[in-house]
């Protein structure tokens, strides 16, 4: 497809890596196309980042029909850059639209059209150790109707942002409260989804952890409140007894690409893995017990954060002394080797840009 380029006549200076937070600065351009009915994608552009302008009526100001994505590119240290398994992002924004009534985005047309718009800002993604250029694809249907239905009519863009190094002080094991009263998802509801709707519900629980000095909460499952889901916006794994589980995907849980990676990676160096139930009274034994050897959360932003203390309904256990374990740290070290091309990629998930 044809990508009209418009180039900004004010170009930005490129911030002081140093000062780098998360989503803060945008880089000069932001790409867009649109979605109609019976006409497929068009009007591919690379344009100046601004505002958007929609309609009052639009669908997503309304119904909230959003999905989105967030993976990252990477300068290596000899100045060239890459993306991290972009095709898996790809599947699951397709797998995503299609759970929220929104249109499918062919794999070649997103690769290409993703790889089109990286290749164009590559000169933003930041070179100082652990910091990288952040990208957010997303899509909202944008109907100018407010009729009840799947959208005619829908948008996709891309913003992109350099963004520092999530450990900046060094890796801390974080306090994590498991959370009782709200629930994040449920089998059959949005959960596996990617889509902003998740997040609104989920805030409120988020808020309160953190008012009692929490990072984040541990979410339960919504029928039965006893199985563990995830951890805030990451997906959760412990080793109990020299085992590594982690929750399966059976429909509320976001399946994250970190997630898959750790998974792939631990089986191929021998490890036991597994994917299957694991209920907060089976957690609580291994706290008291002692078997609860490391727990950590993993996503693209933090790759994996150590989870030093767990609290439940007013007890508090800590994990490994409140330090980071020795499978979480390999874990960070290989991942983020092959992210920014320190380690060898055997499994073939980089992907160049240049
Ligand atoms: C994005 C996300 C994750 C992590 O997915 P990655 O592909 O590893 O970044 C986990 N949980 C939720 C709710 C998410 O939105």
């Amino acid at each position: 497809m044809e990508i009209k380029i418009q180039k900004t006549a004010t170009p930005a200076e490129k911030p002081d890596s140093s000062t780098l937070g998360f989503g803060k600065v945008f880089t000069d351009h932001m790409f867009i196309m649109d979605y109609t009915a019976g006409e497929g994608w068009h009007d591919a552009r690379i344009v100046p980042f601004g505002k958007v302008e929609i309609h009052p009526a639009s669908t997503v100001l309304h119904y909230g029909s959003e999905i989105f994505e967030g993976l990252k590119a990477y300068r290596k240290a000899d100045g060239s850059v890459q993306m991290f398994r972009p095709i898996e992002n790809i599947r699951r924004m397709n797998r995503s639209a299609e759970r929220m009534c929104l249109p499918q985005i062919p794999e070649d047309l997103a690769l290409e059209v993703l790889t089109k718009f990286i290749e164009f800002e590559q000169e933003w993604t930041p070179s100082a150790e652990g910091t990288s250029l952040y990208i957010r694809p997303f899509m909202f249907g944008n109907d100018e109707s407010l009729g009840v239905h799947s959208v005619k009519n829908a948008t996709f863009m891309i913003i992109t942002s350099p963004v520092g190094s999530y450990y900046k002080e060094g890796i801390n094991p974080v306090k994590i409260m498991i959370e009782t009263n709200d629930v994040r998802a449920v089998r059959g509801g949005t959960g596996e989804a990617k889509c902003g709707g998740n997040y609104a519900a989920s805030n409120r629980a988020g808020d309160r952890a953190e008012k009692l000095g929490y990072s984040q909460v541990l979410w339960l499952d919504g029928v039965e409140r006893k199985y563990i889901e995830e951890v805030g916006a990451m997906n959760v794994m412990f080793k109990i007894g020299g085992e590594i589980v982690t929750p399966m995907l059976a429909g509320s849980i976001l399946p994250g690409i970190t997630r898959k990676s750790i998974i792939e990676l631990l089986k191929s160096e021998g490890y036991a893995v597994s994917e299957r139930l694991i209920s907060i009274d089976e957690l609580a034994e291994a706290l008291e017990n002692g078997t609860l050897e490391e727990a950590w959360g993993c996503g693209t932003a933090a790759v994996v954060s150590p989870i030093g203390e767990l609290c439940y309904k007013d007890n508090k256990y800590v994990i490994n002394e409140g330090k980071i374990g020795e499978v979480t740290q390999h874990l960070y070290d290989t991942l983020t080797g092959i992210q920014w091309g320190k380690v060898e990629d055997t499994f073939g998930w980089t992907y160049k840009i240049n």
